[in-house]
């Protein structure tokens, strides 16, 4: 018989399909997993010690064909709602706001408009949990980012922002595992859907685990990212020790973000700076440098198993503000309860109501790529005869933009190549420029062409085309 260790890792890690969520390590009794960074700067699972091949770590792998889908965690969780909605972009939603916390110091040092600490400190003023959760950051080099457990607001508020950084969940799902009490956590949908998967196996996760908390992901992004931005700037990226992401600058719109970063080259001597979207973050992000192959392979937006989700205000009305917006969706009762409250009754945050049309707008480019790529990522899997996952966007039909597929392929390959290389041209940046040009070439080539397609894209976007072929055709 085939463990569960040996099952995640024939069909998940070797297969590099693993996003590192150290879910499977999180659960497993024995502490058999753990989880360690590989050569590429992204977190793997390794099996530590004596398996009893219980077969628990697979049943929660996000990533392990078999497990249930968003589609099918989302009925079982929202489905009998009252006044629950669905829509195919962003599955169930109660509904939909946009805002900003009122505080302008604590919304100036947060991702965009701050609504996840505020919602996560609320949670824990309203005694709705005792512990929450959530991202900080680290000054361990090695480390620079660690998942932590907030007792009090300050605590949660000096985890701030986004992190485009490796996080693993293992220390504290073990935490959770041992210590009674009601927790909320914040996650990317693979988390989220990781934790749903391990809170029907795991009594202890199913009753203590109150509150989930979603983002909206696009991508991650491996170590060797912040190591390349931090070249970009003049760092020397084999020093880097400390990274913040999402850098708000007064003169620049929210989506001129920056990263900033300290290197200590040798004892005494500090190097900092910060480099903005616009200067060079812009082609790595877009272009998938440094992103996990999981990626590649994931089609949930919206983080439709998480109670609320909350993203980026990418909407014109909204982008040229510095201080920045968030969006959300709500899909538990009680926090959307919250959120009407605090409409009504502003206190400590500044809400509107917004259709989710706008909301999924937002999103369009995310969409077009996680979805609208998909069918082009898996034919390529089947020509070069590796095995294919089940995914529930292959058809790729819907949302799929004239000329997006070559686009697509074209960040696929420099999502593999840009790993080996960084490590290969030993951080060296001019050595890596070089190594990447005929890739970057390529990509820029299949980029002319995708938006030598927009006026014709944007017609069958507002004609509203692209999701009827899903709603009638794809979608089952
Ligand atoms: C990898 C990644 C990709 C993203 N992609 C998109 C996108 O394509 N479109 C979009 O609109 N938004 C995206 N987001 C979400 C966006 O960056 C903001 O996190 C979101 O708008 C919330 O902003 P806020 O001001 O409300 O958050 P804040 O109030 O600043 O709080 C953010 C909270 O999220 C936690 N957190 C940050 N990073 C992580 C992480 N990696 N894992 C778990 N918890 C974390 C922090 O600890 C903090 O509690 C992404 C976020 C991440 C981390
Ligand atoms: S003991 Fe169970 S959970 Fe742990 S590694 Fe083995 S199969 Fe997985
Ligand atoms: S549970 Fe997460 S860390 Fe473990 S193999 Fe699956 S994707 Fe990787
Ligand atoms: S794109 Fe998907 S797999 Fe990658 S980090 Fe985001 S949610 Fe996880």
């Amino acid at each position: 018989m085939t463990s569960g260790w040996q099952m995640i890792l024939e069909h998940v890690v070797e297969r590099d399909y693993c996003c590192g969520c150290g879910v499977c390590a999180g659960v497993c009794v024995r502490h058999a997993i753990q989880m360690r960074f590989n050569d590429y700067g992204e977190y793997r699972p390794y099996l530590a010690s004596d398996c009893t091949g219980c077969g628990l770590c697979a049943r929660v792998c996000p990533f392990l064909d078999g497990n249930a889908n968003e589609d099918e965690l989302g009925a079982t969780l929202f489905e009998k709602m009252r006044e629950i909605k669905h829509a195919i972009e962003t599955g169930y939603y109660r509904d939909a706001f946009v805002g900003h916390v009122a505080d302008p110091e604590v919304r100036w040092g947060c991702a965009s408009g701050g609504i996840a600490t505020w919602l996560l400190e609320t949670l824990l003023a309203e005694k709705a949990v005792d512990m929450v959760l959530c991202v900080s950051p680290n000054d361990d080099p090695t480390l620079l980012f660690r998942y932590e457990v907030c007792r009090r607001a300050d605590e949660i508020r000096r985890c701030r922002r986004s992190c485009y950084y490796p996080v693993t969940t293992q220390g504290v799902l073990a935490f959770v595992a041992k210590h009674p009490g009601r927790y909320a956590i914040v996650g990317l949908p693979c988390v989220c859907k990781a934790i749903r998967l391990a809170q029907q196996r795991v009594p202890p996760l199913r009753q203590r685990i109150k509150y989930v908390l979603g983002l909206v992901c696009g991508q991650t992004k491996s170590r060797s990212f912040a190591e390349y931005v931090c070249a970009l700037g003049g760092g020397d990226p084999h020093h880097l020790s400390r990274v913040e992401f999402r850098v708000k600058d007064r003169s620049r719109p929210a989506s001129d973000f920056g990263l900033g970063f300290t290197c200590v080259p040798e004892p005494g001597r500090k190097q900092e700076g910060t480099v903005f979207w616009t200067q060079g973050i812009d082609r790595a992000w877009l272009d998938w440098y440094f992103t996990p192959n999981a990626c590649n392979f994931c089609d949930d937006v919206f983080a439709e198993c998480a109670d609320a989700v909350v993203m980026d205000a990418w909407l014109p009305e909204y982008c040229q503000d510095a201080k920045g917006h968030s969006l959300i969706l709500t899909r538990d009762a009680w926090i959307n309860g919250l959120f009407e409250h605090e409409l009504e009754h502003p206190k400590k945050a500044v809400l509107r109501r917004i259709q989710v049309e706008k909301v999924i707008r937002s999103q369009m480019g995310v969409l077009c790529s996680k979805r609208g790529g998909m069918r082009d990522r898996i034919s390529r899997l089947r020509q070069t005869g590796l095995p294919v996952p089940v995914k529930r966007w292959n058809t790729g039909a819907w949302l799929r933009p004239l000329g997006i597929g070559r686009l697509e392929l074209a960040r696929y390959q420099i999502s593999r190549q840009s790993r080996v290389m960084w490590l290969e041209c030993g951080k060296n940046l001019a050595a890596f420029q070089s190594g990447m040009q005929d890739s970057r070439r390529a990509v820029d080539r299949a980029r002319r062409r995708y938006l030598s397609y927009r006026i014709s894209n944007g017609i069958l976007l507002r004609a509203g085309l692209y999701r009827r072929w899903a709603m009638t055709d794809f979608y089952s």
